[in-house]
């Protein structure tokens, strides 16, 4: 009787043992599966930005944590330069960028555990009071791309002796994402971008050229085309040799983009010449910034090893205001008014270089010619 008891004893409690072990299994399967599909949206994200609204917004939403940071080793400057150009606000997430890999403070391996513990460098404002995080280096092979954190309130919820497989999971999907981001965004920089220069390329500019005039004309804005070419460069391959020539091409891109607002374009159209467009000015504001970049150009000598060489341009400028633009087909627009700026260039170098001329206005002379007095 008592052995018999017993029996039914011991199969109750393991009938309860089997129970909570089969609840933990499916505990943990809804987990996998729930982490299994945040991890197909974040290598379905559409460039850094789709991975970091999944990672910064949706993730602490949906799994209930009440702070979700990430702290990212930006050497180069080129996340920052993606932030910007997606107008991404800087403060709307808990995103940091450090310059320097000492101001990562990466931990040398996935923590759980209590907040103060956390290093100052990856905490974040306005997360409030934490009682547990889970610190998880984002690594790729042996680099270390930043540091992921995950906040709870609950001081309970990350701790020693938990199972770390799905945020290690996590870490390492985050670290592929970001790198192939970085990676495709790098690759399609390079095809738009002079090697020489670095302001955009011909391509780039032609392509840009269809959307601004479509964008101009449907806006109604004004659009103006500068085309800027360096004087006798000939003379500077031949007298110092190509390398210093490359030199002087390079020095005279980054005088033209000195004074250059953000929707404005600058771009090597070829060899020694380079085109600008300039939206949203009218005639007279596009002689004066036509004028101020002539004369940075020209404003100092170029310095290049041992010699010091002074540059000047030739600038040709076909200015579109709005009610020209109006009802136009953007793609003969934009072909006209290249043609008007380039047809201005070479009046400049005619009418003696290191000039501005307008494209539409009669030469000085002419002009000159027609204001003379009637003898009687
Ligand atoms: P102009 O005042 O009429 O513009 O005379 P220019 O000598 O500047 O013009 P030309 O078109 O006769 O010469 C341009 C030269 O630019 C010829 C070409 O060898 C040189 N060039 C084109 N691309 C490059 C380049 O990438 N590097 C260097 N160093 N020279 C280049
Ligand atoms: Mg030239
Ligand atoms: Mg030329």
């Amino acid at each position: 009787m008592v052995e018999q008891a017993r029996l039914e004893q011991e199969n109750l409690w393991l009938r309860e043992r089997l129970a909570t072990l089969i609840e933990a299994a499916r505990d943990n399967e809804r987990k996998l599966d729930r982490m299994t599909g945040l991890e197909m949206r974040l290598l379905a994200a559409d460039g850094l930005m789709g991975i970091l609204s999944l990672l910064l917004e949706e993730f602490p939403r949906d799994y209930e944590l009440d702070h979700v940071g990430l702290v990212l080793h930006d050497p180069d400057g080129v996340i920052s330069t993606i932030l910007d150009a997606a107008l991404c606000p800087r403060g709307l997430w808990a995103l940091k960028l450090a310059p320097s890999a000492e101001d990562l403070k990466t931990p040398a391996g996935l923590y759980l555990g209590d907040y103060a513990a956390c290093p100052e460098a990856l905490r974040f404002e306005g997360c409030g009071e934490l009682g547990s995080v889970a610190l998880l280096p984002v690594q790729r092979a042996g680099r270390c791309l930043g540091v992921l954190s995950l906040g709870s309130r609950c001081s309970g919820r990350y701790g020693e002796g938990m199972d770390t497989y799905l945020l290690r999971r996590l870490a390492a999907v985050v670290a592929i994402c970001i790198e192939n981001a970085l990676a495709a965004w790098r690759l399609q920089e390079l095809g738009v971008t002079d090697a020489l220069t670095g302001v955009r390329n011909r391509r780039f500019f032609d392509l840009r050229l269809q959307e601004e005039m479509t964008r101009v004309v449907r806006e109604r804005q004004s659009l103006a085309c500068l085309f800027v070419d360096i004087d006798h460069f000939k003379a500077v391959n031949d007298g110092y040799g190509h390398g210093v020539g490359d030199q002087v091409i390079s020095a005279v891109a980054q005088r033209l983009g000195r004074h250059l607002r953000g929707s404005d374009l600058l771009a090597r159209y070829g060899g020694e010449e380079f085109v600008m467009l300039l939206p949203g000015l009218d005639r007279q504001e596009v002689r004066a910034v036509a004028e101020r970049v002539r004369q940075v150009v020209c404003g100092g000598a170029v310095v290049v090893d041992e010699h010091s060489l002074s540059v000047t341009v030739s600038i040709g400028v076909a200015h579109w205001p709005t009610q020209r633009l109006v009802g136009q087909d953007p793609s003969v627009a934009a072909q006209t008014l290249l043609r008007e700026a380039d047809e201005a260039l070479l009046r400049a170098k005619g009418d003696g270089r290191n000039r501005v001329v307008m494209a539409g206005l009669p030469p000085p002379d002419a002009m000159s010619l027609e204001l003379l007095p009637l003898g009687l």
